[in-house]
């Protein structure tokens, strides 16, 4: 079994119900528990800003899933919620990116890990310090908490209760 952190983001239609229904689908994975579950932040888009802002928030999952599996695992969850590719950095019902496997650095025509950009990114950063505050880069062994000073997080807020509530409710996190 391995360690890997998923980062979840959604700024289109009812985003607390694509984020709660994409957590209910990750754990009903094979092999997969949800060992943490970060804040639901509410953060401002990059790139496009002429679009609502999103919610993002990291899962913290032991599977025994390999990287290229849990990754198309992930590709089915994004479709089964209706995600449409059509802008780059456009709005998007659910996007779930593979941020970090125990410490495995890999690079392929499908897949990155770490995630490319997640070290420029407050609104994956502060979520994924918040469940694995000593989490370090591999590429580097340098700390992501290091990344985050670098960073504006104004844009990066906790969501109110009942958002948190909505997102989270009947999703169940195994205890170490
Ligand atoms: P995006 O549209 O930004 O969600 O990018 C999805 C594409 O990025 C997919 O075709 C994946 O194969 C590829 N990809 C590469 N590395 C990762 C990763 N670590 N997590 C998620 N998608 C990845």
């Amino acid at each position: 079994m391995s360690r890997a952190w998923i980062g979840l983001g959604s700024n289109l239609g009812r985003r607390e119900m694509y984020l709660h229904t994409a957590l209910q689908k990750i754990a009903e994975l094979q092999d997969t528990h949800i060992m943490a579950l970060s804040s639901v932040y509410v953060t401002e888009p990059q790139g496009l800003t002429e679009q609502p802002h999103f919610y993002n928030m990291v899962v913290e999952v032991e599977t025994g899933l390999t990287p290229h599996g849990l990754l198309d695992r992930l590709s089915d969850i994004e479709c089964a919620l209706g995600r449409v590719r059509t802008v780059r950095y456009g709005p998007r019902t659910i996007d779930l990116d593979l941020l970090l496997y125990g410490d495995e650095v890999l690079s392929d025509e499908r897949l990155i890990v770490p995630h490319p950009r997640m070290g420029e990114r407050a609104f994956v950063l502060v979520p994924l310090l918040e469940i694995y505050p000593g989490a370090l880069d591999p590429r580097t062994g340098r700390a992501f908490a290091e990344h985050l000073h670098a960073l504006h997080t104004q844009g990066v807020e906790r969501a109110e209760n009942g958002v948190q509530a909505a997102v989270k409710q009947h999703i169940s996190v195994r205890q170490n």
